[in-house]
């Protein structure tokens, strides 16, 4: 079964507003093996969203349309859908009924247009809305589906999951959908497809897919199958080609970040980490403290920008900074080794490096970072370049931080 979604609202057409509803949608959709083969976004245009549903039923069995469902002159969402199925609205008192409990509970006066919203698509399920307002519908027409739901991400999420996808499952045919979700750290996205497209070119099943971030790959596989043991003998046989393939740059099979993975290594190990950071700001030391429980490894850090700092709290000798600068290979030992020193933590990483725009030097251009590990069995230093903007820097300095640490941890 294949899919469309249409974000509905003119607001979505500026830059102050984006549509993310379409990202949940899909996600789950997927996860039912529903394909979604066409989004869209449409402003609030009658005429033009009609056609838009029309075009979208000739492609697909099933389309999601989110916002337009509000009280005033502008949602036109209900009156393009019943055009393009050619079906009239009637005004439900039931419907209305419940509207006007929830604005009585509210202690809010109900205004004259929210009764717009009781205005129900001739042969539709009405959706109630226990989070707001405006109910979302549920229509069938010649084996089509089609689904119309709340703006408001909030709303639109809890009538979707509790309301739309039991109903869609119900139509479905029996099938098991298992995904495994590889990350990878360490390498450039054609590098990886170049030694994983051979393996999963092969495959139909499971579908493969590459999503690219700055320094951190996804590989999912999703493979359908009418037994569990089938799909996952499915995902095996591929996934076993990829994990083979693909060595130590793997660092995941279920799809956590870097720093669960690490900050999971770390407690197993019962070992502890602190950072100094200079070019990345407290990145790090973020990425590492949104891990839930982080606290029995993660030990605390030091922010130090400028270089007084690093000699006042690091102890890096100043005759250092001044021979080398603080973007160097000897600062970014002397960093982490003081900063191992003064926490007692098992590891200790450091940062510094020049993220730009301006501040390079010849030897050390903008994007240039040295990260510096030490541990039990010493200290070591790994300089890295990275293109792009600042913050593509500060973040690819934190995903090898990471990952240097967490190569030292398998
Ligand atoms: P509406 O149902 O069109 O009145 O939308 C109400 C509010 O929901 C809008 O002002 C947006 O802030 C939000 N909203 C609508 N559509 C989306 C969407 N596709 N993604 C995220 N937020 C949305
Ligand atoms: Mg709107």
């Amino acid at each position: 079964m294949n899919a469309e979604i249409i974000a509905v609202g003119s607001e979505l057409l500026t830059p102050q507003r984006i549509d993310t509803n379409s990202l949940y949608i899909t996600q789950h959709l997927n996860a039912l093996g529903v394909e979604v083969l066409m989004k869209s976004v449409v402003g609030d245009d009658r005429v033009r969203l009609a056609q838009q549903i029309r075009e979208a039923l000739e492609r697909v069995d099933v389309v999601v349309l989110t916002g337009g469902l509000g009280p005033t002159e502008d949602d036109v969402t209900r009156d393009a859908v019943a055009a393009a199925f050619g079906r009239t609205q009637s005004f439900r008192q039931d419907v209305c009924d419940e509207i006007a409990a929830r604005f009585a509970r509210m202690q809010r006066p109900m205004a004259e247009n929210n009764k717009r919203q009781a205005m129900i698509i001739e042969g539709a399920e009405v959706l109630p809305n226990p989070n707001g307002t405006a109910p979302g519908q549920w229509l069938r027409q010649d084996g089509k589906v089609a689904m119309l739901l709340p703006g408001p991400p909030r709303e639109m999420k809890a009538m979707f999951n509790d309301q739309c996808l039991p109903r869609l499952a119900a139509l479905l045919p029996a099938q098991v959908i298992r995904v495994r979700a590889y990350r990878v750290a360490g390498l450039g996205e054609s590098d990886l497809d170049q030694i994983i497209a051979p393996i999963y070119m092969k495959y139909a099943n499971p579908v493969t897919t590459v999503l690219a971030d700055v320094g951190d790959i996804q590989v999912h596989l999703r493979a359908r199958s009418d037994s569990e043991e089938q799909a996952n003998a499915l995902l095996e046989e591929v996934g076993a080609q990829i994990e083979a393939a693909l060595g130590e740059h793997l660092y995941t099979n279920d799809g956590q970040p870097l720093e669960a993975v690490v900050g999971r290594r770390l407690k197993e190990r019962g070992e502890t980490l602190s950072v100094a950071e200079s070019c990345t700001g407290g990145l790090l030391a973020e990425r590492i403290t949104s891990i839930a429980g982080s606290s029995a490894y993660f030990r605390g850090g030091f922010l130090t920008y400028c270089d007084e700092l690093k000699t006042a709290l690091l102890g890096v000798d100043p005759r250092l900074l001044q021979a080398h600068t603080a973007v160097s290979e000897p600062v970014a030992r002397a960093m982490t080794e003081g900063c191992r020193e003064r926490t007692g933590s098992t590891y200790a990483v450091s940062v510094t490096g020049h993220a730009g725009p301006e501040g390079g030097t010849p030897e050390t251009p903008v994007g240039t970072v040295f990260i510096g590990l030490a541990g039990p069995t010493g200290c070591r230093v790994v300089r890295i370049f990275s293109g792009g903007d600042r913050g593509r820097v500060r973040r690819m300095a934190s995903q090898v931080a990471l990952d240097t640490l967490r190569k030292t941890l398998s």
